[in-house]
Formats: structure tokens, C-alpha cells, sequence
């Protein structure tokens, strides 16, 4: 039985670099030497047991790319095939799937490294439709966090209906968020950005922000809503992108809407959200949720990185011993842009 290096969870929720099976591709999969996989505040919720797998030990990781090396029968793909993953399993015939809304699929039976083993490993075998074509302009490490971060902000900014001259506020300036807001400049809303240090704020300016604050802590998001008015010629934005999901942020980004504003969830935490109805019904307030992408999406992410007008700013690379050092990074707030896992 071939074998390879992988970083698993435990039940114990340790998480150490083990031998474990390389699964053979089966009928339409292929098997992927992974390059790259990238290192999201995602899979700390699976080190704390809050995203639960079907079965420990469980490979981490959802943000993965590399070369197709063998193919299963009926695959449409090739062996030398530089691809991505999209982490999502899905049915490909149920309602949603046949909308292009595999996200949501009906039948989802899982998504890798979230119930299936997933990408902080040397391999993964996975259904070959799961598999999107790589630009040779764009690298392994790019292409890992387009599978998570990149396609999320996509999805988010076209459920948004954003628009020209809308104004749009970024919360949380991490992987996810430095996307959205080049997606969010590209679209022509002006941004800015809500950053937890100085760093983080000139990282966004960099990417296009026109503005934005600085908060530091739960307590700064009391006076956001105020903040951002400031910044708005008092009316608001029109768009909140929400990437932390505390009961705190939530309740400020709701605040610092315009009329018929719309609030963009996509980061969540353990934290629940309490307001009465009476604050979305005066001002028309829409509710969008998002959630990950299609493979529409990852393609149109992919697309728009081969053309320069999307990048990804890479924090460090690590080794696959180094995951554990990276997810502590991360937990301590200590990264600029995304960590990557360099797999080859
Ligand atoms: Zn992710
Ligand atoms: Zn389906």
C-alpha cells in the first residue's frame, strides 16, 4: 500500500504529521501531488472541534493545488494537469447543482478538510469535476488560496449586487478580506477597510482601499458605526462585508449600513447575533449569506489572478512539519495575508 506524509487532527484534537494511506483514484477521480496548500482561520475551528469530520484522524486542509499524476477511468482530466481543488463535494444532478450552485449542493457528502481528508498532505485523490484548469502564470501557492479565499470573495461580491459607486466596508482584513476588497475595487465600489492594526490597514490601502480605521479590539467596534459615518459623508455604507462574525462586530457593520444597505455574512465565529426585527424594517436592510463558492467561482477567481488584476499576499511559506506553527500564527493574530504550505 503506498503510503505519504499528512498533518491530521486527532480526536484529542492534537494535530501531528503522520504516515497515513494514499488512496488509489477511483471511476471519474484523479489522484493530485499537491504543491500548495493554504493555511485558513477555517481550519482552526477544526483544531478546536467545532467543525467535526465524519471520522478522526482527519487530514486538514480545504485550500490545495497541484499536478494531476494519475487518473481514474471516465476522468476528465489528464495526467501533468496543473490544477486546483475545489474543496466541495457535490452531486452534479440535484436542483442546486444543476443551477451551478454546487456549494449548496443537495446530496453534499462532504468537503475535504472539513469531514474528508483534505489538503496538508502530499496527495489527495478527488472526483476529477472537482479539478479546475491552472494558467501556467499562476503559481501552486496562489492558486491553493484562490480555492478558499479568492473564489469566497467572488461568490460574496456577486451575491452583494455591488456596484458602480457603491461604497463598501471590508471587516477583517485577513486571507478572505484581502480578496474582496481587490474584487470590490474591481467591481467600482470604493472601499475601505476595517483592520485590527496599522499593518493590516496599509496592506488594504495597498489593494486598493480608499480608507479606513484601525480597531484593536472587541471594545473599538462600540464606535465603529460613528466611524464609518464620518467616512460616508454621514449616510453609511452600502455594503458591509462581514469576515469576524462576533455578536460585537455584527451589531456594528448592521449600524454603519446606508438605507437599504446590504450586510454580507461570511466570517462566523461561536457567537450569535440578537436584534430586534424593528432595525432592519426602518431602513430596508438586506441580509446576504455566502457561503464558500462555486466552481464558477474558483474559475472566475482563477481567471481574473492569470490576468493581474487580483493577487494574493502570501504571509510566509512553511514546510508541512510547519503547519502547527502556522495555525498558532494565525490564532495569535500574527499574519499578514495568507500563510502557505509549501507541499513540493
Ligand atoms: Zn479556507
Ligand atoms: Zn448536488
Amino acid at each position: 500500500m503506498p503510503t505519504m506524509k499528512a498533518a491530521q487532527v486527532h480526536e484529542d484534537l492534537s494535530l501531528n504529521v503522520n504516515d497515513v494511506e494514499r488512496r488509489s483514484p477511483g471511476s471519474g477521480e484523479a489522484l493530485v501531488r499537491l504543491h500548495a496548500a493554504g493555511v485558513c482561520a477555517t481550519d482552526l475551528h477544526v483544531l478546536e472541534g467545532m467543525i467535526q469530520p465524519d471520522e478522526y484522524p482527519m487530514t486538514v486542509g480545504h485550500e490545495a493545488a497541484g499536478v494531476v499524476v494519475e487518473v481514474g477511468d471516465g476522468s476528465t482530466v489528464s495526467v501533468g494537469d496543473r490544477v486546483a481543488v475545489y474543496n466541495k463535494i457535490f452531486c452534479g444532478a440535484c436542483e442546486q447543482c444543476l443551477v451551478g450552485r454546487q456549494n449548496i449542493c443537495d446530496n453534499e457528502p462532504g468537503q475535504f478538510g472539513f469531514n474528508l481528508d483534505g489538503g496538508y498532505a502530499e496527495y489527495i485523490s478527488a472526483p476529477a469535476r472537482n479539478l479546475v484548469a491552472l494558467p501556467d502564470n499562476v503559481d501552486f501557492g496562489t492558486a491553493s488560496v484562490l480555492a478558499c479565499a479568492g473564489m469566497t470573495a467572488v461568490h460574496a461580491a456577486r451575491l452583494s449586487n455591488m456596484s458602480v459607486g457603491d461604497t463598501a466596508v471590508v471587516n477583517g482584513i485577513g486571507g478572505v478580506g484581502s480578496m474582496i476588497l481587490q474584487v470590490a475595487v474591481l467591481a467600482g465600489a470604493r472601499v475601505l477597510a476595517v483592520a485590527d492594526t496599522e499593518d493590516k490597514l496599509e496592506m488594504a490601502k495597498s489593494y486598493g482601499a480608499s480608507g479606513g480605521v484601525v480597531v484593536p479590539d472587541a471594545a473599538g467596534y462600540d464606535d465603529l458605526p460613528d466611524r464609518i459615518r464620518e467616512l460616508t459623508e454621514g449616510r453609511g455604507t452600502d455594503l458591509f462585508f462581514e469576515l469576524v462574525g462576533t455578536t460585537k462586530t455584527m451589531l456594528a457593520g448592521l449600524r454603519s449600513l446606508a438605507k437599504h444597505g446590504r450586510f454580507v455574512s461570511t466570517g462566523y465565529t461561536g457567537e450569535s447575533l440578537e436584534v430586534h426585527p424593528i432595525e432592519f424594517i426602518l431602513p430596508e436592510t438586506v441580509w446576504v449569506s455566502t457561503v464558500a463558492a462555486t466552481v464558477r467561482d474558483l474559475a472566475d477567481a482563477i481567471r481574473l489572478a492569470a490576468g493581474g488584476h487580483i493577487s494574493v499576499p502570501v504571509a510566509a511559506t512553511y514546510p508541512l512539519d510547519g503547519a502547527a506553527d502556522a495555525l498558532e500564527n494565525l490564532r495569535q493574530r500574527r499574519v499578514l495575508g495568507r500563510q502557505i504550505l509549501t507541499l513540493a
